[in-house]
């Protein structure tokens, strides 16, 4: 067996070669890396002589648990002093033994496979007897959460009362499956994940001491790679040297691991950030093909907008950025770009994302559907924006105005104050500010509220704010519109005005090339899209004009009855079945066919109160 000690270790292409994340295992408790706190500890217990019946210790795979079980058993048995030492010789009898595993009086058992009530009755009955060489008889369970409920009950016993001469170390990465009875009887200490910082450190010291080169980013990458696992890290590297003849280069790691270089997550990110989700799929298509690994790319992705959000918090000098220092650079000015709500909402997507590429064989669709939605993310500083504004004086909801023709988004667009209109806004589209001089020259600019798409549901609340913001805006043209009787969709986005024969000079004169080109720019800030009006004389001989907006008149039954008796459909249906009148529904209104049933008098009341603050 070749020795443990860092000093003298075995050349690395000598016959029995021993894996290195064996030989640099720690011997002494000041070499417990990234976890001075329970060695500390454990060192104190030691010098004071109170080392407790039972430990638990917890923690992450390869954090150094089941090391620091063996320094705590040589530390208690070791021959070189006639007591417990926080510094065991490691060249006893008691401590080689220890460190190879195989001391009689230190007696390690895996959980996993020792799991049956049996065996822990055996342990029980063994408990007995005393020591064969040291002081005490120690038992190291590792994985100790794999035990089945009787092998606890068993074991609980022992932990119960246990004789004077027998000390328990419980090693479990899952100590939440440990039950609270054996909880309650251990002195618990919870091992730490190892900082990449650190890791790095005794990766280059390991380097150093096999006579190996190796590049520091190289390094770096190695040890952020490992997750906090200080065992994890060392078998890599070990995979790594065996792996090159000349100095290990971050190219090799990255090749090995299937990992994205550093500039290609910048590149990804860069094109994810100017939301352009073309470049940012061609990029990840490319790199598969070349042989990188979707769940080390998620990775590395949600480590990159960790440091976003690292950096969107604390600034340019955050202690540790979970990326390498190639990359803190393309950070910092990206984390300035955008808004730590983004960034947010962006982790959240990528997280996710790799919750569910566990157990799928669609990570790619699934990395390719989490770069889309981050690519689409708006900009969220609006939002933030939004929360302060609403608090200051004079801000005011406008519509969007949309140009193509689709519905626009629900999300109200804000106006703070015309100077100070963000960018993200500007993107989204123009936004019609208030105070803007109007057309007639007049200094009351039209009120304009959040936008109503035209439909039949909503037909009589678009004719009103149409109304009112042609009166507002170009009041002379306007008071032709009053003597209006009805109005009604012909179409998709088409509106249908009509005028009492009588007042067909008032149809005239809204029917100007001019005049349409007005009321179709007032449909269009009242609808937030292009609508087109046309003007109609209206035949019947009931018809009067509207007074105005939500007064439309509602003819009494017997009138109402004669004016339908000359609708076309009416007359078409009396023509073909003989069809009679015999009833019209109080709601039912000739002059506009499609009206609502009733208008929302709440929605109306709100709005109004909006308009008249600004
Ligand atoms: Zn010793």
């Amino acid at each position: 067996m070749v020795k443990s000690k860092p000093t003298e270790h075995a050349p690395a292409d000598a016959p029995a070669y021993t894996v290195v994340a064996r030989r640099y295992r720690p011997q002494q408790f000041s070499e417990l890396i990234g976890q001075e706190h329970v060695a500390g500890a454990l060192v104190n217990a030691l010098k004071s002589g109170r080392v407790a019946h039972a430990y638990l210790f917890t923690g992450a795979r390869g954090v150094g648990k089941t090391s620091a079980a063996r320094i705590l058993a040589k530390a208690l048995n070791c021959l070189k002093t006639d007591k417990a030492t926080p510094t065991p010789c490691d060249e006893c009898d008691s401590c080689r033994a220890v460190m190879t595993g195989d001391d009689v009086d230190v007696l390690e058992i895996d959980g996993a496979s020792n799991n049956k009530v049996e065996e822990v009755r055996d342990l029980r009955q063994n408990v007995g007897f005393r020591p064969a060489r040291g002081r005490y008889k120690i038992y190291i369970i590792d994985e100790v959460h794999m035990l089945s409920t009787s092998a606890f009950n068993a074991l609980l016993k022992t932990l119960e009362e246990p004789p004077e001469h027998v000390k328990f170390i419980l090693a479990t990465t899952e100590v939440q499956k440990i039950p609270i009875t054996i909880l309650s009887r251990c002195q618990r200490f919870d091992f730490a994940h190892v900082g990449p910082g650190k890791i790095f450190e005794q990766l280059k010291r390991i380097v150093e001491r096999e006579g190996h080169q190796a590049d520091d980013d190289a390094l770096r990458l190695v040890a952020r790679r490992a997750a906090g696992s200080m065992r994890d890290s060392q078998s890599l590297l070990d995979q790594l040297l065996a792996s090159s003849s000349g100095p290990l280069t971050a190219e090799q790691v990255t090749a090995v691991l299937g990992t994205a270089g550093d500039d290609r997550v910048i590149e990804l990110a860069k094109a994810i950030l100017a939301n352009d989700p073309k470049t940012a799929l061609d990029r990840i298509a490319e790199w598969v093909e070349r042989g990188l690994q979707i769940g080390e790319l998620i990775d590395q992705v949600v480590e990159y907008w960790r440091a976003l959000m690292l950096v969107s918090c604390g600034g340019p000098d955050v202690r540790e950025l979970p990326v390498s220092p190639n990359q803190h650079e393309a950070i910092r000015t990206q984390a300035k770009a955008v808004s730590l709500d983004t960034v947010l909402a962006g982790l959240e997507i990528l997280t996710a994302t790799k919750a569910r590429m566990r157990g799928t064989p669609h990570v790619q669709v699934l990395l390719e559907m989490a770069v889309v939605r981050l690519c689409r993310l708006p900009d969220l500083r609006s939002l933030s924006q939004l929360v302060q504004a609403v608090s200051q004086p004079g801000v005011q909801f406008v519509a969007s105005a949309a140009s193509n023709g689709t519905p626009p988004p629900a999300r109200p667009q804000l106006t703070p104050n015309a100077a100070q209109v963000s960018e993200a806004a500007k993107k989204n589209g123009p936004l019609v500010t208030a105070g803007r001089a109007s057309e007639n020259g007049s200094t009351n600019a039209p009120t304009e509220v959040a936008a109503t798409p035209l439909s039949e549901a909503t037909v009589q609340t678009v004719w009103d704010r149409f109304f009112r913001y042609a009166t507002e805006k170009y009041p002379i043209l306007s008071q032709h519109l009053r003597y209006a009787s009805s109005y009604a969709i012909f179409g998709p986005n088409a509106l249908a005005v009509r005028f009492p024969t009588s007042y067909a000079n008032a149809k005239k004169e809204c029917e100007g090339e001019a005049s349409l080109a007005r009321f179709q720019d007032a449909l269009k800030r009242v609808t937030g899209q292009p609508v087109s009006i046309r003007f109609e004389l209206d035949r019947s001989p009931n018809a009067q004009p509207l007074a105005g907006p939500q007064s439309v008149s509602v003819a009494a039954p017997t009138e109402r009855k004669r004016s339908l008796g000359s609708l076309p459909m009416f007359k078409k249906a009396h023509e073909v079945f003989g069809a009679q009148i015999w009833h019209v529904d109080d709601d039912f209104n000739p002059a506009a066919v499609h009206k609502p049933a009733a208008p929302k008098i709440d929605d109306e009341e709100e709005e109004e109160t909006a308009t008249e603050e600004v």
